[in-house]
């Protein structure tokens, strides 16, 4: 049986960088659920298909073929039917759009499926809004991750700085208030924290106190 760390919560609360270090220090495999759904809703922009179900949109998911792989670097790349997504998934256009798509019944039952197919063959820390309510019920550890509006907005606005996008802070604010909303409003699998999932408030700690916190409690939890 493989171990599964879930880590869900909303946008920009620190959840990436988190899974991301404590897969490399557990050695197990980061499983990033919101690159998957991002990587979707480009394909359909691809093919200008709209935010609802259609046969195009059935055989567009047939056909998806999502991979995660390490460049020279270390650094996890996305790559989407053979292509490297990893920037063209993070713009400004796809943040807008992915919410829609992540709505979707029909999208969100293929990439459960997927996820839940990747994670019967490899030990993973698993992001998202739904890991530990709906995609691993059963997840051996389970964290919600949280943060203040202003830092998360401040935050996502160095990461697009850092890709060569400007924002403004206010609209970056409003952006993501948005997201959170119909993230959690829609009707399947919102965005919502497991009764038994761990809370962390991210706002005031650094990256590596982040990590820790989160590897002192699965440590704490696994002594017999
Ligand atoms: O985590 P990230 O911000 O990259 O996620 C992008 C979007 O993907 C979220 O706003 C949400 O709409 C969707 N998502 C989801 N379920 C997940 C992960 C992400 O619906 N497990």
């Amino acid at each position: 049986m493989s171990t599964v760390v879930a880590i869900d919560g909303p946008s920009a609360s620190g959840k990436s960088t988190t899974a991301r270090l404590v897969a490399r220090h557990l050695g197990f495999l980061h499983l990033d659920t919101g690159a998957m759904y991002r990587a979707v809703t480009l394909a359909c922009h691809k093919q200008a298909l709209p935010a609802d179900p259609s046969p195009q949109m059935s055989a567009l998911l047939d056909e998806l073929d999502i991979r995660f792989e390490r460049d020279a670097a270390g650094n996890q790349r996305v790559l989407l039917n053979g292509a490297d997504v990893s920037q063209l998934i993070r713009t400004p256009e796809i943040n807008r759009a992915v919410s829609r798509y992540s709505a979707l019944p029909v999208v969100r039952e293929r990439l459960v499926r997927f996820q839940r197919q990747m994670a019967a063959e490899n030990d993973v820390v698993c992001e998202g809004r739904d890991i530990g309510t709906r995609v691993f019920p059963e997840a051996a550890y389970k964290f919600f991750i949280v943060a203040d509006i202003e830092i998360r907005a401040r935050r996502r606005q160095q990461e697009l700085l850092a890709k060569g996008y400007e924002a403004d802070l206010a609209l970056l604010e409003t952006e993501l208030q948005r997201r959170d909303a119909e993230d959690s409003a829609r009707e399947h699998s919102p965005l919502v924290q497991a009764d038994d999932a761990i809370v962390i408030d991210t706002s005031g700690l650094t990256i590596e106190e982040q990590v820790a916190t989160v590897i002192a409690h699965i440590e704490a939890q696994t002594k017999p």
